[in-house]
């Protein structure tokens, strides 16, 4: 594979260590991956794989239909949610799924977050919504995500965990540190009194 895919991967592998290490996955949840729309292949982190052992040859690169283009390991489970993400919103190239825990709680009780916090609007597009559960794994997650994610960087999954999405792994994951971010402040703030929601 030429140097796009080296290149994609060396950052891609990156982000997942660094998202593991920030706490933002707990075991192997999560997975994340890229997209190269002139290929229509994506990128992304193997099914079940710890964080920890993971190396550039763990990633594998399939097309939106799930078909492996190389790999040894099998593609996150989730990878119909992802390939539903970019066959629908083609500005979108990296998602990030976690079940990062401030944002998954409000996933739980289906709760969205509102805006109290300036970084909302750049960085998320604002209030945080809730996308109706669907079962792990299934395509749902993503025809459910889908509507909400045309308009804004982040999105919780009902009774599941968080997705983001940007134009680079990089700013995908940046994304997902706004949205955990906020979700703990948001909890810390309803715990000591009232937040004031600033408009969107
Ligand atoms: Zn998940």
């Amino acid at each position: 594979m030429d140097t796009v895919y080296h290149a994609l991967k060396k950052d891609l592998l990156l982000t997942a260590k660094t998202a593991y290490e920030q706490k933002l996955m707990a075991g192997t949840s999560g997975n994340m991956s890229v997209f190269l729309p002139e290929k229509g292949h994506m990128i992304i982190t193997p099914s079940s794989y710890s964080y920890e052992m993971m190396e550039e040859k763990d990633l594998v690169v399939i097309d939106l239909d799930g078909n492996r283009i190389e790999g040894i390991h099998n593609p996150s489970s989730e990878w119909r949610m992802h390939a539903k993400i970019y066959k629908d919103i083609p500005r979108i190239k990296a998602v990030v799924h976690t079940h990062s825990s401030y944002a998954t709680s409000f996933a739980v009780v289906q709760k969205e977050i509102p805006v109290i916090l300036i970084e909302m609007g750049p960085f998320l597009k604002g209030k945080v919504e809730v996308s109706p559960y669907a079962a792990q794994g299934s395509e749902e997650v993503g025809i459910n995500a889908v509507p909400i994610l045309m308009r804004k960087n982040a999105c919780l999954l009902a009774n599941h965990g968080a997705v983001t999405v940007g134009k680079s792994i990089a700013e995908a994951y940046v994304n997902s540190v706004y949205l955990e971010d906020s979700a703990k402040i948001y909890h810390m703030a309803c715990a000591v009194g009232t937040p004031v929601v600033i408009g969107e």
